[in-house]
């Protein structure tokens, strides 16, 4: 089967009672034992529960991997993947970074003696040079948020896997309909679940998808002990949200490779970051690997002056922080998503003052441009006036 017709059928031939083709939210944290030493195969919901179990099957299988655990955010998937490591373990990490698993690793991680390195992730050699007995694994988004840079999974994978490293990567921005890297080599995704797979920016989830038994195992007895899982209602939005996925992603994308090109030819834009466009550096690993490209991008006016009227004067697209969702949003990073970066960094990457993010919902593209066009003229106009 295909995965437009997994994804739609999700949960739908799981409920053997009533036969109710829309999976039910199990709303109970416990389970009558048949007997002593019987159990149904629910005992307690933290450790498993019926709708959050249709779930997570789905998304193992999705993404091509054995186990998944549904966890009651993005960040709770994080943490709970870093409870892998110990006391002076060491991570290789890609340089342009969620700000808030930067956060986690730089605030909070490194509290325990975990220790992170930040590297462009297709530059193998510099990654040897990060590399010590210590390193225990490659953290990647790739396209990474905001600039999109792409790395090569299974390079990366390769590398990682013969010095003995795990190779977790961050799938949220392309999805399992667009992206597979457990079948490009990666042993662990990590999905912020409140972005695409949710997609209507109304439910706050994570998942952490593991490839191999024994990592299963281990992550399963994290995810129980850490306990930051997903509530049965949460998980049945996340499931009803991920039907349509295919759909979404599709509108999300043409969308977005519409706009972005209308973007770079206007001239107060000085770049669009969008792996669709073939100047983009990452274009043909960004084909080589994934079946699509996201619905995000990122764009550099030319005059920093232009950022606040335009997100003054934006009406059908939101100012607001998120992405993924049916409903468009832009996002300014140096001060919202990327602002725990320390200054240095974000400009050494390109996450300056100049630079806006655009998560392009499934508006029509017609309507969103008509939108980004009265909003760049007004900016213009005003800044016109000052002068
Ligand atoms: N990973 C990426 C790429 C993200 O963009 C985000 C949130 O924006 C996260 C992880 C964290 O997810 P959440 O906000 O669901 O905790």
């Amino acid at each position: 089967m295909k995965i437009e017709s997994h994804l739609a059928q999700i949960g739908s031939i799981k409920e053997p009672v009533t036969g109710a083709i829309s999976f039910p939210v199990y709303q109970a944290t416990a389970f009558r034992h048949p007997k002593l030493g019987q159990s149904t195969g629910f005992d307690y919901a933290r450790t498993k529960s019926p709708t959050r179990a249709v779930l997570e099957e789905a998304a193992a299988q999705l993404e091509a991997g054995d186990a998944a655990f549904a966890c009651s955010s993005g960040m709770a998937a994080l943490q709970t993947i870093f409870a892998l490591f110990s006391q002076g373990d060491h991570l290789i990490v890609s340089l342009d970074l969620y700000g808030g698993t930067y956060r986690l690793l730089e605030r909070i991680m490194s509290r325990f003696g975990v220790t992170a390195s930040y590297v462009d992730t297709n530059d193998i050699d510099a990654m040897a040079a990060l590399w010590t007995p210590s390193t225990k694994a490659v953290l990647i988004e790739t396209p990474t948020n905001p600039l999109m840079m792409i790395t090569d999974i299974e390079r990366v994978a390769a590398w990682a896997k013969a010095k003995g490293l795990l190779t977790i990567v961050d799938n949220t921005l392309l999805t399992p309909f667009f992206q597979r890297p457990i079948e490009l080599g990666a042993d662990i995704i990590i999905h912020s679940a409140t972005k695409y797979l949710g997609g209507h920016n109304d439910v706050l989830a994570g998942l952490i998808v593991t490839k191999g038994k024994e990592l299963s195992d281990e992550m399963a007895f994290l995810h129980n002990s850490i306990g930051a899982v997903l509530g049965p209602q949460d998980s049945w939005l996340l499931m009803r949200g991920m039907k349509t996925l295919a759909l979404r992603m599709e509108r999300h994308q043409h969308n977005a490779t519409t706009i972005a090109n209308y973007l770079l030819e206007h001239p107060a834009v000085e770049d669009v970051y969008y792996p669709a466009l073939p100047h983009h550096p990452g274009h043909d690993i960004q084909n080589k690997q994934s079946s699509g490209n996201t619905g995000i991008f990122s764009f550099r006016l030319k005059d920093a002056r232009y950022i606040e009227p335009i997100l003054r004067h934006i009406k059908l697209i939101a100012f607001a922080e998120s992405l993924g969702g049916v409903e468009s949003l832009m996002t300014y990073p140096a001060v919202q998503t990327h602002a725990d970066i320390p200054l240095e960094i974000r400009q050494a990457i390109g996450v300056d003052d100049r630079l806006l993010r655009f998560s392009v919902g499934i508006e029509h593209a017609d309507d969103l441009i008509a939108d980004l066009a009265q909003a760049l003229a007004a900016a213009k106009n005003e800044i016109e006036e000052v002068q």
